[in-house]
């Protein structure tokens, strides 16, 4: 990637913005929060996160009538690379921001727009995904939350499952059937349904980690208005496959720049216990290296290939269903695949690393260090944003024009 003076000297402004603002009540934030340690100091990185938004880097390649800056590809992966080396805590409204936000930019009407852009990008609203459910996961067409209209007002009934931070969340954009009779992904609408009402019942889930991120959320009579659906009624399929495409595929430039910062520090163990010596463990930590190369690669040349399409329509899915995106869903895949593997490994060879102390607890009852949470949540890698079997199904698919997978 060619980057100009004007580039530059935006990195010195971002450097320098980080260097200054991290500190006094915000220096013991470093390092905070991420997959697994949501909980952490959560109160202080939404402070930290709208001081960040104040100065406007927040949601940086957005428009600047939505509160973005148009920062060019080029740009925001200085943003990213920036903002992982400075150990700046893990940012807590990504759900608007890198889903909710781009689709909207993409699928709402103007008034949802206004309505809801300005508090994603301000980190005044958080959000939740409510896609996957008891009985659809890969699967996702065959869910079955309903929700019938009232008046103005949807009234949500049914179940959703592994639902990230809706503890903390304002609001939910979910799909529902909202054509009653209506089969696979036809008759789905893509609504967006504020949390805090009585309807809404929300019950965290313990994982591997000790911790409790993602959560049960039963809907019973949940309202929301009736021009609170993106896209057309009856079409959220193809505005929900934009969301995956862009979940699989740019929404984690951020979160691999974060994985060059980890391989350093495992490197940096390995050093100091002497694992390095380890010809084997050598080996592992220079392909580790290699793979990180290799995906920065992939990811660059994908986001080129978005730049240049622009508008142009493009296929995603669970299980191969039709949508519109600025990533294509074969693309997408192949950034899932490459960065959920190469992570999950990065937890194996860390405890690898470690030796025997990585079996054991830093403190009863189940106090895990760092690595040993790495280990533990990047399993969930290769499975949230559809598992790593469906990115190769659709591999299959749509890059390779395989036939296509019967359905049992
Ligand atoms: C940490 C974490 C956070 C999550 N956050 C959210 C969230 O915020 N919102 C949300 O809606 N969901 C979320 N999910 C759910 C996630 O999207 C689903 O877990 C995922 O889509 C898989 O669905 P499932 O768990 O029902 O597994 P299943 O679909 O039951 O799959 C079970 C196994 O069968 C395999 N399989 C299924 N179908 C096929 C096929 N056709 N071909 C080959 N193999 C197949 C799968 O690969 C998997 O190994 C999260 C999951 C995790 C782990």
């Amino acid at each position: 990637m060619q980057l100009t003076a004007e580039d530059e000297e935006f990195r010195g402004r971002i450097r320098g913005w980080l260097e200054d603002h991290l500190s006094g009540e915000f220096a013991g934030l470093r390092g905070q929060g991420g997959p697994g340690r949501e909980h952490e100091h959560f109160e202080q990185r939404l402070a930290w996160n709208r001081q960040l938004a104040a100065a406007g880097w927040t949601c940086i390649g957005w428009p600047a009538q939505y509160g973005g800056q148009e920062a060019t590809l080029a740009r925001q992966v200085i943003f990213h690379e920036e903002y992982a080396r400075s150990g700046a805590p893990a940012r807590v409204g990504h759900m608007g921001e890198e889903l909710l936000g781009p689709t909207l930019i993409a699928f709402g009407t103007p008034a949802q727009k206004d309505r809801f852009l300005g508090p994603i990008a301000a980190v005044r609203e958080l959000w939740c995904q409510g896609y996957s459910e008891p009985g659809a996961g890969s699967d996702l067409a065959s869910l079955s939350t309903s929700a019938t209209l009232d008046g103005d007002h949807w009234v949500i009934t049914g179940q959703k499952v592994w639902t990230s931070l809706a503890t903390v969340a304002d609001w939910c954009f979910l799909l529902a059937r909202t054509e009653p009779g209506s089969r696979r992904s036809r008759g789905l609408s893509y609504l967006l349904v504020p949390m805090d009402q009585p309807g809404i019942t929300v019950r965290p889930i313990r994982q591997l980690t000790g911790t409790a991120e993602f959560n049960e959320v039963f809907f019973d009579g949940a309202r929301t208005q009736r021009d609170l659906v993106v896209g057309d009624e009856g079409g959220g399929w193809r505005v929900a496959m934009a969301t995956l495409a862009i979940e699989r595929g740019v929404s984690t430039l951020g979160q691999q720049v974060g994985y060059e910062r980890e391989l350093d520090a495992l490197i940096d163990v390995a050093r100091r216990n002497g694992a390095a010596r380890d010809p084997v463990v050598r080996d592992k930590l220079a392909r580790a290296w290699i793979g990180l190369q290799v995906m920065r690669e992939q990811v660059l040349c994908m986001l080129a290939r978005a730049d240049d399409n622009g508008t142009d329509n493009n296929r995603a899915g669970h299980t191969g269903e039709q949508a519109a995106g600025p990533v294509s869903s074969a693309d997408a895949s192949v950034v899932k695949l490459l960065w959920s593997r190469w992570h999950r490994d990065l937890g194996e060879l860390a405890m690898e690393v470690l030796g025997p102390a990585s079996m054991l607890a830093q403190a009863p009852p189940y106090d895990l260090d760092d690595w040993q949470r790495l280990h533990l949540f990047s399993r969930a890698d290769t499975i949230y944003g559809g598992s790593q079997e469906i990115q190769l199904g659709i591999i299959a698919d749509r890059a390779l024009g395989l036939p296509r997978q019967a359905r049992s």
